[in-house]
């Protein structure tokens, strides 16, 4: 008994002081993107301390979106607005606009910001710090962090492919989480005009009407539509960018409003899936810009625009513009001589400076494709995003006449190219700002954006598929700075990541060459993954061996040289017959894959049968029980309009 009595109390002190001098709970956090600044110190925070949330009343919406995401992905359920909460939220007025601070004690957090971007970033990093908590614990912190480019988006084509304003929202969510904070929005092209406008509702009603495919017609967005999305994003920190895209890739539009083409008549708007032979008057997809209503029209556009969406920035696009039409058209060649053109692309520039002083007479600024600055259009007013090629000779050529820039170069922010194309690792290594640039030019330098085109892009899940998990690397490019990126470190945190996109509902892409560098083929061809031989007819783009698509590796690939069809074929005849459970056949993810086409078998090299076929997503498979085969084949069945990739065939 007396023995007891004297180890109790030592006992209860020992407990005392070991919580009082608790250690570090962990050595790192694992955060996307990065945080500038984090400091850990000794002790902990239990998750379910966390029941409140006290916030300042206008930015309670904000708060109240982080408590239902929280119970959705956490299990933790805060009730917003109440005093001495353990988390507080305060504003700092002394903050950068998107800068806060996130401090962790034994009791609670604190939250501080200056805007509501910064208070959701704050709350994002809360959001990924809870669900990679360990042991059901935050580690006592703090976090000082700030945003390395005030612009950090994704341009999604709305277009070629329609997203509903829930998909939409689902992507603002996502988008919020790894703190991008601008979505551009492609509203119009060739496909379909999805912007309802008051004055044109024909737009909209014969700019997303197609007689053949029914069920994809009449998809557009109304303006209380847009203004509720709008405020949703707000909420969120994320600010919308309408893009109209203008003269060119104008097909819907003429379809509504034929009077604006140089040579009137009847237009379609076509959606992708319509063969090319069936698409009416393709070539002839821009607007007559000698046509003084043509400008008028584009006033009519904004006024609707600065009406939706009261961000400062209004694209309207000017890419891959052809003059052939214009150049042939009485009202434009007249509008040519009066201003002593010498160039027919100096039609589009006349358009390009019109449009810009109408945006700017709304007070807001013009973003265009970087097209417009060719001939020396754009101002230092505007602003281009730099699309072509790698970007760097299109910013220079902007920067060099301080015209501010938004980088989405095909290589590296091009994300309707597939993981062979642009991967996961070749994003993270890119970046906006050249090698050598001076310290005077970088503030020209706004950020930069992943660009998703849809022509192939269908579903929500492949939105995502597309995007994630790269998009999480450009995120970090955007956000950390340049100093502290490191491909190793972020690869250990990507992967972490990818339960907790499940959690969130993002369908991400499983990429099983994530730490490949970018894929560059050699003069060399490569050696096959067993002894075999490749036989086809399809010509090879250079260097792009056939070899590749049986190298055992799928951020390799062959790539055709020519749009196949039903006379085209891939084979791979095996060295001795081999027992086979299952063949995969990944073809580019990329716009350039297979998707009409037989996969065929062969038991003695010499006969064929059909054991597969490929599917929309360019694979096929086959499952063959351990038969053993010599060949095995890629018969194309139909005409496609890409020039194919093939990445791996896979024999299990
Ligand atoms: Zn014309």
């Amino acid at each position: 008994m007396r023995k007891k009595q004297i180890l109790v109390p030592f006992f209860t002190a020992a407990l005392l002081l070991f919580s009082a001098c608790e250690e570090k709970l962990v050595d790192h956090v694992s955060l996307i993107p990065q945080a500038v600044s984090v400091d850990i110190q000794n002790g902990s925070l239990p998750l379910n301390s966390l029941k409140s949330i006290q916030v300042p009343d206008d930015w309670k919406a904000t708060a109240t979106h982080f408590a239902e995401k929280l119970s959705k992905t956490a299990h933790l359920t805060l009730s917003v607005g109440t005093n001495n909460a353990p988390i507080a939220i305060v504003k700092n007025t002394n903050l950068d606009k998107e800068a806060y601070k996130l401090g962790i004690t034994t009791s609670g957090v604190t939250i501080e910001a200056n805007s509501i971007q910064g208070l959701n970033h704050a709350l994002s990093t809360l959001h990924q710090l809870i669900l990679t908590a360990t042991n059901e614990k935050l580690p006592v912190l703090t976090i000082n962090d700030k945003p390395r480019f005030g612009y950090r988006g994704l341009m999604l084509d709305c277009s070629r492919h329609f997203w509903t304003i829930d998909n939409l929202k689902e992507t603002i969510d996502q988008m919020a989480f790894f703190k991008l904070n601008t979505l551009h929005m492609h509203l119009t092209d060739n496909s379909a005009w999805r912007l309802a406008m008051d004055k044109y509702p024909q737009l909209t009603e014969k700019g997303t009407y197609y007689y053949d495919y029914p069920e994809m017609s009449g998809k557009y967005y109304s303006k209380p539509e847009l203004k509720e999305l709008v405020q949703y994003a707000q909420e969120r920190g994320v600010e919308i960018v309408p893009e109209v895209d203008l003269p060119g890739h104008s097909t819907a539009l003429l379809a509504a409003l034929p009077q604006l083409s140089c040579n009137g008549g009847t237009f379609e708007a076509y959606p992708e899936e319509r063969p090319f032979s069936k698409r009416k008057r393709g070539a002839e997809n821009m607007i007559c810009v000698g046509n003084p209503e043509s400008l008028k029209f584009v006033e009519d556009v904004v006024n609707e625009l600065v009406e939706i969406f009261p961000s400062q920035y209004i694209h309207l696009g000017g890419d891959e513009v052809p003059t052939n039409i214009w150049e042939k058209c009485p009202k434009c060649q007249a509008l040519y001589k009066r201003e002593k053109m010498t160039h027919p692309g100096e039609l589009q520039d006349y358009f390009t400076r019109k449009v810009s002083e109408i945006v700017r007479a709304k007070g807001k600024t013009m973003l265009g494709w970087d097209e417009i600055n060719d001939r020396n259009a754009a101002t230092p007013e505007d602003i281009l995003t730099v699309w072509r090629d790698e970007g760097t000779p299109n910013q220079l050529k902007a920067l060099e006449r301080n015209i501010p820039v938004i980088m989405c170069p095909q290589h590296g922010c091009y994300f309707d190219w597939g993981y062979a194309g642009n991967s996961t690792r070749k994003v993270y290594e890119w970046d906006p700002v050249p090698a050598d640039l001076g310290a005077d030019k970088l503030p020209l330098i706004k950020g930069g954006q992943a660009a998703l085109w849809t022509e192939r892009v269908t579903t929500q899940e492949r939105v995502e598929w597309m995007l994630y998990p790269r998009i999480c690397a450009l995120a970090e490019v955007f956000w950390s700075p340049k100093e502290d990126r490191n491909w190793d470190n972020f690869y250990q945190r990507i992967t972490q990541y990818y339960p907790i996109m499940e959690k969130l509902g993002i369908n991400y892409y499983e990429d099983d060459a994530l730490n490949e560098k970018e894929f560059v083929p050699s003069e060399e061809k490569p050696a096959l993954i067993r002894h075999a031989f490749i036989e086809t007819n399809i010509p090879g783009s250079p260097l792009y061996h056939a070899e590749y698509a049986f190298d055992g590796k799928t951020n390799t690939f062959f790539w055709g040289g020519v749009s196949v069809g039903k006379e085209h074929y891939f084979s791979v005849i095996l060295g001795e017959p081999t027992k086979v459970n299952e063949i995969n056949v990944i073809t580019g993810d990329s716009k350039d894959y297979i998707t009409k086409a037989d996969l065929l078998i062969s038991t003695d090299g010499n006969t064929f049968e059909k054991v597969g076929q490929f599917n929309d997503l360019g694979e096929a498979s086959a499952k063959l029980d351990g038969k053993t085969i010599k060949a095995v084949k890629i018969q194309v069945t139909g005409q496609h309009t890409c020039w194919p990739i093939i990445k791996e065939i896979i024999l299990k």
